[in-house]
């Protein structure tokens, strides 16, 4: 196959939401840059970095997620949310979601990781091709304290646009309006005005026939995909930049059918490869800031669902079929201190849901509701990476080391609080009385890793605009880089942060 040129004005390693976003505003404000885009994954769908849940097809869609999943090339058993949280201790790889794979597969070292259910997806439009597409905007104490309010503004402003973000996907129902008057006869006093209750914001569009048009990386990347100047590279995965003094040369690529090399020589390079796999690649080149792979977070979560009460429900069949189920999500944003939590509540199909991962339970409208607290932020949680071991694709073996502190223990317990009397005003319990804790992981929002910082002080490894430390061309981007404790689904702040480092870029030298 034809390889890469060997030179590129800009490298993005990556191809899910945050590098398509690096992508697309570059090539819109340096149009004649030549931008070269590598992912170690395959291509799934026929426009590269599609969504899957656009996919009509229950098999192509199943075959498309196995081919994302690295290591563990099969089908998954179908775990429920039940038998997700009872699996604490044994049996780690049912953890992985569809889509995605663990870090290893070896139960003993997950097990100790105090993170067993980290994962990844490797594919071109990377966890973007499999997201449910939830896009809340922080809260107060969530937002980068260092960032001037009105420009984080903007930069959520644009990415809400970059990623189709609408309130009104889902059509609205006599049931879904009862859910929502629930929760706001509950929660809407302790909230201000412009975060109630509501429907959550989702990365979808509606076409004026009524199709859903989930957003992947294909949306974000637009027509650019079709531009002379850019040029995609699926299984090809970068191995190491190349540094020369502050900056980056360039970087050794690999396609890996082949298991060609080439160097590539790039004036900006921007490593947008997830949270786990980005500090990889800096560890790999030898870039290794005191602060890389530190400050791990993700969402701690819990979860219940709840046969909604009778009188809340009109006995008619909704007209909306969904391929998962869903047919409506809305949200109680986290506002500190009143609700230091965040709440998906999920409003399931009439249509028969396994909820308890066998038969499919009588039909029936189902609130599953998802509750996440604030973790503490410790220099001691972090991913580590090998100079002699290697991962199941050759690059440094990496290891997880993440607890839950008494002060996470107990926001948590008040969270399933929260939840347990949400849930109860809702209905009857499906499959457990009290909220269940998922393994940590579970999330798949994983934060910190190469966090921004207002100065090179050691705890961050990028700028503000995501430029890395001590180095003039090299920008990361991702869920990593998001400094705060967040309780909100990370994926619109980090595109936001993408947006912003966009804005600085397109100033520097190198690209004049
Ligand atoms: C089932 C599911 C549901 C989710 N739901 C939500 C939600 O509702 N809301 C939300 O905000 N988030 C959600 N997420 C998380 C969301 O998908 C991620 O936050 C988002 O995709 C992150 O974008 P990214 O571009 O930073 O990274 P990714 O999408 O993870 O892409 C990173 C890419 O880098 C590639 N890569 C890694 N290392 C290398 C290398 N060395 N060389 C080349 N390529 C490399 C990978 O193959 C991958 O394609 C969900 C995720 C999943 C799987």
């Amino acid at each position: 196959m034809p390889f890469a040129p060997s030179q590129t004005d800009i490298l993005i390693v990556g191809s899910g939401p945050v590098g398509a976003t690096f992508a697309r505003l570059l090539a819109e404000q340096s149009p004649h840059a030549k931008i070269l885009m590598t992912d170690l994954g395959p291509q799934l769908t026929r426009r590269a970095g599609m969504n899957l849940k656009t996919l009509p097809d229950a098999n192509e869609r199943n075959a498309a997620q196995i081919r994302s999943q690295g290591l563990a090339q099969y089908e998954y058993e179908n775990l429920s949310i039940h038998a997700r949280a009872q699996t604490m201790n044994g049996q780690r790889a049912k953890l992985a979601r569809p889509g995605t794979h663990l870090i290893t597969l070896d139960e003993l070292e997950l097990n100790a990781s105090g993170m067993p259910a980290a994962a990844m997806s490797s594919n071109v439009g990377g966890m973007g091709a499999h997201w449910t597409c939830a896009c809340p905007r922080p809260g107060n104490a969530e937002r980068v304290p260092f960032i001037p309010a009105p420009e984080l503004d903007a930069a959520l402003t644009k990415a809400e646009a970059l990623l189709r973000v609408s309130s009104g996907v889902f059509p609205v129902s006599v049931e879904g309006q009862a859910i929502q008057q629930t929760l706001s006869a509950l929660f809407d006093d302790i909230l201000p005005e412009d975060r109630k209750v509501r429907p959550m914001p989702l990365a979808c569009a509606v076409t004026s026939d009524g199709e859903r048009i989930w957003t992947g990386a294909d949306t974000i990347l637009g027509d650019l995909i079709l531009s002379p100047n850019f040029t995609l590279r699926s299984e090809t995965i970068c191995r190491r930049l190349v540094v020369k003094g502050d900056q980056i040369t360039g970087a050794m690529l690999e396609h890996l059918p082949s298991g060609a090399p080439q160097e590539i020589n790039a004036k900006i390079v921007i490593v947008a490869a997830d949270a786990l796999r980005t500090p990889q690649l800096l560890w790999a080149s030898g870039i290794r800031p005191r602060a890389l792979g530190h400050y791990l977070n993700d969402h701690l979560w819990s979860f219940a669902a709840v046969a909604l009460d009778e009188q809340m429900v009109t006995k008619q069949a909704s007209h909306y079929r969904s391929p998962d189920n869903t047919i409506g999500v809305f949200q109680i944003p986290f506002h500190a201190p009143s609700h230091p939590f965040h709440a998906q509540v999920m409003h399931l199909d009439i249509s028969p849901v396994a909820l308890d991962g066998g038969a499919a339970t009588e039909a029936k409208h189902v609130v599953g509701t998802g509750w996440s607290c604030q973790k503490e932020i410790r220099f001691a949680d972090c991913v580590t990476f090998s100079d002699t071991e290697t991962d199941w694709i050759g690059m440094p073996k990496m290891r997880i080391h993440y607890e839950l502190t008494e002060a996470d223990q107990a926001a948590m317990t008040e969270a399933m609080r929260e939840q347990a009397r949400a849930t109860a005003a809702l209905g009857k319990p499906v499959f457990s009385d009290e909220p269940l804790l998922v393994p940590p992981g579970t999330s798949l929002h994983y934060q910190g890793t190469i966090r921004m910082g207002a100065t090179a002080d050691s705890t961050s490894v990028c700028d503000s605009h995501s430029r890395v430390w001590g180095l003039r061309n090299l920008y990361v981007g991702g869920n990593g880089v998001i400094p705060t404790a967040t309780t909100c689904n990370p994926t619109l702040t980090s595109v936001a942060l993408a947006v912003r480092a966009c804005e600085a870029i397109i100033k520097t030298k190198e690209l004049q």
